[in-house]
Order: C-alpha cells, then structure tokens, then sequence
C-alpha cells in the first residue's frame, strides 16, 4: 500500500522459484519485455552485476535490475566506447522498447557481437504494465536529482536507481572512453516531421556535427537545440557525463506489437552497428540535410485567464507568420516575432506558472 508519504517497492525474491524459473527463460530465449513485466518493481539484491549474470560469446551480460541489462565484452574494442540505449522512461512508448528487445534478443541468439560495454534500460516498467506514460510522475522530468523534491512514488524509486545505474556505468569506463546515450522516444502527439531529437544543452560547448550525422542516417534530421538545463535523462548523461546524449523522439505512440518496425529500422540497424563496431559511412555534416531548431522562449501560463490559440492536438514544428497572437493572458499577450517561428509541445492544461509551449525558430551551424 502506498499513500502520500511513504512508497514501498514490491520487490521480487531473485532466489524464488518463480523469479529463477523466469530468470532463466530469459537468458534462453532472450525476451527481455516479458522478464522486465513479470517484475516490474524490481527485485532483492538489484545492481550486483555479478548475482545475476551469463556470457554469450565472449560478452558478459548482467541484469542489474527489472529492465536494466548490462553488456560486457571481454575484449574492448578501441577507442573503447561506453553506450547506454535506454527505451520505455514513458511506458506507453512500445516502438523504441521493442528496439531495445530485438537488440537484447540478437545478443543472446549471438546474432549480434557486442564490442563495447553497453547498457540497456527499459525505463518505466509499471507504466508498460498499465500503457501508460508514467504511474504518478513524468520520469523524465526527474533526473538530475529532481526525484529528490516529490513525494515518494514509483517514478521517484526508479528515477533514483536509474541515476545510480548510469552513473556506475559511465564511471566504470576504460579510461578515456568516449560516452554516449541515445535516449529513445514516441510522440503523444503528431509531428510536421516525423522523427526529431532534442539535443540537450551543452552549456557553450560546440553541437557535435559527427552526432548529427549518425542521427539523420538513423533517419532522424530534425533537430531542436537545448536551451537549457533540465531534468530529462538525456540531459543528465550529457552534463555530468559528457555523454553524446539525445533524446530522440521516432514517431507516434502504437500498443505493443502495433508498430511498424520498419519505419525504426535505419536507427536499430545503426545502434547495431554501433555495439558490434561495426563501420557506419556517415555523410559529411550539411545543413541543407536537417531541420535544426533553437529555442525562442517558451509561453508560460500566468493566471487562470490563460487562452492558447493552438489546439492541444496540433502538430509539433507548426509555423505561423509574423505577428500572429498565439496566446492571452491576464493582459498579456504572445505575438510570434520571426520568421519560421513554430511551436513545440503546446499544453494549455498546465498550472501556473508553466510551460504551456515551446517556441523554436529555424537555425543553421557555422
Ligand atoms: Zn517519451
């Protein structure tokens, strides 16, 4: 039972009969979503990489947790490199968790040589379990420590073990090993284009042309720049990591066994190549190749006078012209100002005080 100021995990035995009997299913036959569902709490003794563990072909496979795989060459491959391919932090987010599947599965049917160390995740387990984004909070607003400042929950628990998991796992790295973390998404809403990926913010460091590259052949060439700190998972492997991390948004929210993984391929197919090391020819950075995007501002809500002028349902990237009112508000208004000027995740249905969308113009690289 939970109520507001206390949550208990309901943790699974690992030395139960039912959790070996599942346990070793898993590691016969690779179905990495239904062992992560069986237990979606998680279980006694999580994050001992050496309790539960087996090899495939010379990889050490270790499950840290419910939904939380990690992957261990016995020789790394150089320069060595250190992948976190994370899925389901929304629950309802099936296409990119049933990537995270085919991949685990294709490690286990030795399908798939594992070159550098990498970790799996399969985020938000409960809420794969009831098909929703999230049980109580949004998880991916609670990285960073931000867990720390709710009322204990689900989403709090999982946000702290996922931090821990990350942060020994980049810590862990051969020296000098470069980090990266593609944090995989669907969209509640449409999109003007289809697939995009916010780049967190890099605190004046330079965009990584390369990074950009390897995104649009994963067929994602919308990209919206980060214009700030936040508590995204992908924010925090990126400022204290110094990971290359995205969050990568790859299409509208399906059921499980509704999506069309073709349409995912070109990425899947990439973060195969880039496990195994496998050679990826990447196109020389081009503007004209991409849609990139910078922050304006955002349109906050003040009072309960707020009106949004854009339904809740529009698509991501719509433009509008010059000097067109978007919003109202306790005697304010929001006139867009510039060229191409466009909103993103519009949410009339917010508190004050908060973002009910985003506004992004279009931008270039020097
Ligand atoms: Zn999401």
């Amino acid at each position: 039972m939970t109520n507001n100021n206390t949550f208990t995990p309901s943790l699974t035995d690992i030395n139960s009969e039912e959790f070996r009997l599942a346990y070793n299913k898993f590691v016969a036959q690779g179905d990495f979503i239904a062992l992560t569902r069986q237990f979606e709490q998680g279980f006694t003794q999580a994050g001992k990489a050496n309790e539960l563990s087996f090899t495939v072909k010379g990889c050490k496979l270790s499950l840290l947790d419910t939904g939380i795989l990690l992957a261990e060459p016995e020789q790394l491959a150089k320069p060595s490199k250190s992948i976190v391919i994370s899925s389901g932090i929304h629950g309802n987010e099936t296409a990119p968790i049933e990537i995270v599947q085919q991949l685990v599965s294709d490690i286990i049917a030795d399908k798939l040589t594992v070159e550098h160390r990498t970790l799996f995740i399969m985020g938000n387990p409960v809420a794969m379990n009831i098909a929703k984004r999230f049980q109580t909070e949004n998880l991916n607003r609670l990285f960073c420590g931000k867990y720390k400042n709710i009322t204990p929950c689900y989403e709090k628990f999982r946000a702290q073990r996922i931090e821990t998991y990350v942060s020994d796992f980049f810590t862990a790295g051969a020296e000098g090993a470069t980090n990266f973390h593609y944090d995989l998404h669907t969209a509640i809403r449409n999109s003007k284009y289809e697939k995009f990926a916010i780049y967190p913010f890099q605190h004046g460091k330079s965009w990584n042309k390369e990074q950009l590259s390897f995104l649009a052949d994963s067929g994602v060439n919308t990209i919206l720049f980060g214009h700030g700190p936040t508590g995204t998972f992908s924010y925090y492997s990126s400022a204290n990591f110094a990971a290359h991390a995205f969050t990568i948004e790859l299409g509208k929210v399906r059921p499980f066994g509704e999506n069309n993984m073709a349409n995912f391929q070109a990425m899947a197919n990439n973060l195969a190549k880039l496990i195994s090391n496998s050679d990826i020819a990447l196109k020389d950075f081009d503007n004209k190749d991409f849609n990139l995007f910078e922050a304006l501002g955002d349109i906050t809500k003040v009072s309960d006078e707020f009106k949004l002028f854009v339904a809740d349902d529009a698509s991501n990237f719509t433009d509008f012209p010059v000097d067109t009112v978007l919003s109202t508000d306790a005697g304010q208004e929001y006139r867009t100002t510039k060229q191409g000027e466009s909103i993103v995740f519009p949410n009339a249905n917010v508190g004050n005080g908060q973002r009910a969308a985003l506004m992004v113009v279009p931008t270039s690289l020097a």
